[in-house]
């Protein structure tokens, strides 16, 4: 990837960043964007069927069991040098905002400092009831698993179709795109609200909006600088580009 010499300078001098990233930066470490159709077990479900509070509320025994399924598949999967390539941006602009839709915990796996988790984490559950968070639950059990304190069932600690995002993330979140002078939009799919308007957000307060996406989405148009191609592969081209500072996969 050649990369204009106006965006390296920029980059290069800039003081406040911030960074969203989709599915799509985990892509490459395994696991499927919702785009991608779902296999298995699970292939005649859409996510948004299984990934709201009504399809809890019908069938909780069915949700909880699917986000057991993805929990698996997320404690078998490794960050990606997309997610390397981030935890180097961190140290080198002085200050960096790095925010995720993901629920994935695969940022803070590589060692992102500070990650604002917009959707939660896929690992953590909570009463439906009470709202505790719980650390300890027997997923062996034929029925959904209940909360110790007050007896609700348990739910994964996500935000679902339809739910709002947890303020204090939100509100840190949208400040970092009010504030920064370049905002990346990395593997989203930019359709999703509210994050998607993070980027616009950015692009109002005259930040410089940089796109990486193996897709154009509906932000490919406003964006200064749109990457096409994959996370894994332009985040560290960018690194190289910017500090020349080779991304190293941080388990070897
Ligand atoms: P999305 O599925 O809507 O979009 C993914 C985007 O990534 C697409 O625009 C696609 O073109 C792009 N993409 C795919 N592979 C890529 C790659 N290797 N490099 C760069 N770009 C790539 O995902 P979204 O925008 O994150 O929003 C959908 C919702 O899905 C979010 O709420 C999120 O919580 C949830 N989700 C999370 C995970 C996860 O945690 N890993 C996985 C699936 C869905
Ligand atoms: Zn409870």
């Amino acid at each position: 990837m050649e990369f204009p010499f106006d965006f390296i300078a920029i980059v290069r001098k800039v003081n406040r960043a911030a960074a969203l990233t989709g599915a799509g930066v985990s892509q490459e470490s395994g696991l499927r964007t919702f785009r991608d159709a779902q296999t298995g077990l699970w292939a005649q479900y859409k996510p948004e069927e299984l990934a709201s509070p009504e399809a809890f509320a019908r069938d909780p025994k069915l949700i909880w069991d699917w986000y057991a399924w993805r929990r698996e598949g997320v404690k078998a999967v490794r960050p990606n040098l997309g997610h390397y390539a981030l935890v180097e941006m961190a140290h080198r602009i002085p200050d960096f905002t790095l925010i995720t839709q993901n629920v994935d915990g695969l940022h803070r796996l590589a060692g992102s400092p500070q990650v604002i988790e917009l959707h939660g984490n896929i690992q953590r559950v909570r009463c439906a009831e009470c709202g505790a968070i719980v650390e300890d639950w027997d997923d062996d059990n034929a029925a959904v698993p209940r909360c110790a304190s007050c007896g609700g069932l348990l739910r994964p600690h996500v935000v679902w179709f339809g739910e709002p995002l947890p303020r204090a993330e939100l509100e840190s979140a949208m400040e970092a795109a009010r504030n920064c002078q370049i905002f990346f939009s990395i593997g989203t799919s930019g359709v999703v609200q509210p994050a998607a308007t993070l980027a616009y957000a950015a692009h109002n307060r005259g930040a410089v909006v940089v796109e990486i996406n193996t897709e154009q989405t509906p932000l490919t148009a406003k964006a200064d600088f749109f990457f096409q191609g994959k996370s894994g592969e332009i985040l560290p081209e960018l690194v190289k580009a910017v500090w020349n500072s080779e991304t190293i996969n941080g388990e070897q």
